[in-house]
């Protein structure tokens, strides 16, 4: 029997999960389809029961339900109960719904992709300190980077996280922007820079490093304002792209058993994003 997949979310309009999951069912010809769902945060309970009862295989799940959806689901897999966030959904072979968290691993595997992975033991600076942050420390740490420090507008919510993996350093935007020079891998996290985005970057690059990298998890546009500051400064650069896709295809996995092809998807999205 063909299978189907969703999204779900509020607003749902402009995820590109619907066109990256159905072009690689067609690639892999996998008899699936995968839908995006308005659902509202008051019928989250009633959403999960009906995609359940319907026969959805599984479900990401996107804002402003990561976190809300948990008390429906029967399991979690050990990332996404440390986050307190899910954004995959599997429906098990016995009927069963275990949530899992790929944004965080999605990350990784983008940034790694970008840097290899003998970077591990380099000094991190995260900015910003949301779920999407939160995803990535905890997924850094896995993953063996000894070095992560957090900078945030509201200090306690980074200081929250590094207590939470028992490692790690929390300060104040201002404190990294003086600190700069001490890190080698930037990572930005916050919204600053989305297109419809109405606030400037939150720090000053001034005394950013030479030889760094720097990553930002917003993809639209797929060049950010850090980004750009950061390429001037002669860094190597990480688009959001690669997280978006490596993202779904971990839940991909999870569902089907394989992992799609994550180069031709960013090559597709970064040309549809207007990038090279
Ligand atoms: P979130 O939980 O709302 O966190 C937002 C973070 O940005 C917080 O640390 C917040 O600081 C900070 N921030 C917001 N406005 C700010 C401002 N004016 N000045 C300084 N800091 C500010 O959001 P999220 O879920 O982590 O998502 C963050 C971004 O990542 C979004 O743009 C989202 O689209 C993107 N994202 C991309 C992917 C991908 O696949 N590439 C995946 C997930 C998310 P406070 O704590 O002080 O409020």
């Amino acid at each position: 029997m063909k299978k189907w997949f969703a999204v779900i979310g509020d607003p749902i309009a402009q995820s590109k999960s619907p066109e990256m999951h159905n072009a690689w069912y067609e690639e892999e010809n996998v008899d699936a389809t995968y839908i995006p769902m308005h659902v509202k945060p008051e019928h989250i309970q009633q959403a999960v029961a009906s995609l359940k009862l319907l026969g959805a295989s599984g479900w990401n799940v996107t804002i402003p339900h990561k976190q809300t959806i948990i008390p429906f689901l029967d399991e979690l897999d050990g990332l996404a109960a440390k986050m307190g966030a899910v954004n995959t959904v599997v429906h098990t072979a016995e009927g069963k719904l275990k949530g899992y968290n790929t944004d965080g691993p999605g990350f990784v595997k983008s940034l790694e992709e970008a840097i290899g992975t003998k970077k591990r033991n380099e000094a991190v600076l995260i900015i910003g300190a949301g779920g999407a942050a939160r995803g990535i420390a905890f997924s850094l740490q896995m993953e063996g980077y000894t070095n992560i420090t957090i900078a945030n507008r509201t200090i306690e919510k980074a200081q929250q996280i590094t207590d939470e993996m028992n490692a790690g350093r929390a300060m104040s935007l201002q404190q990294a922007e003086q600190s700069l020079s001490a890190f080698q891998i930037f990572i930005q996290t916050t919204p600053a820079g989305m297109a419809t985005g109405d606030f400037a970057l939150p720090f000053s690059l001034e005394k950013f490093p030479a030889g760094a990298i720097a990553a930002d998890i917003v993809y639209n546009p797929l060049m950010t304002p850090f980004l750009q500051a950061a390429e001037q400064k002669g860094a190597a650069i990480v688009n959001g792209l690669g997280m978006f896709v490596h993202q779904g295809a971990i839940a991909y996995e999870h569902w089907l058993g394989n992992y799609p092809n994550t180069n031709a998807m960013i090559a597709r999205l970064t040309a549809q994003l207007g990038g090279k």
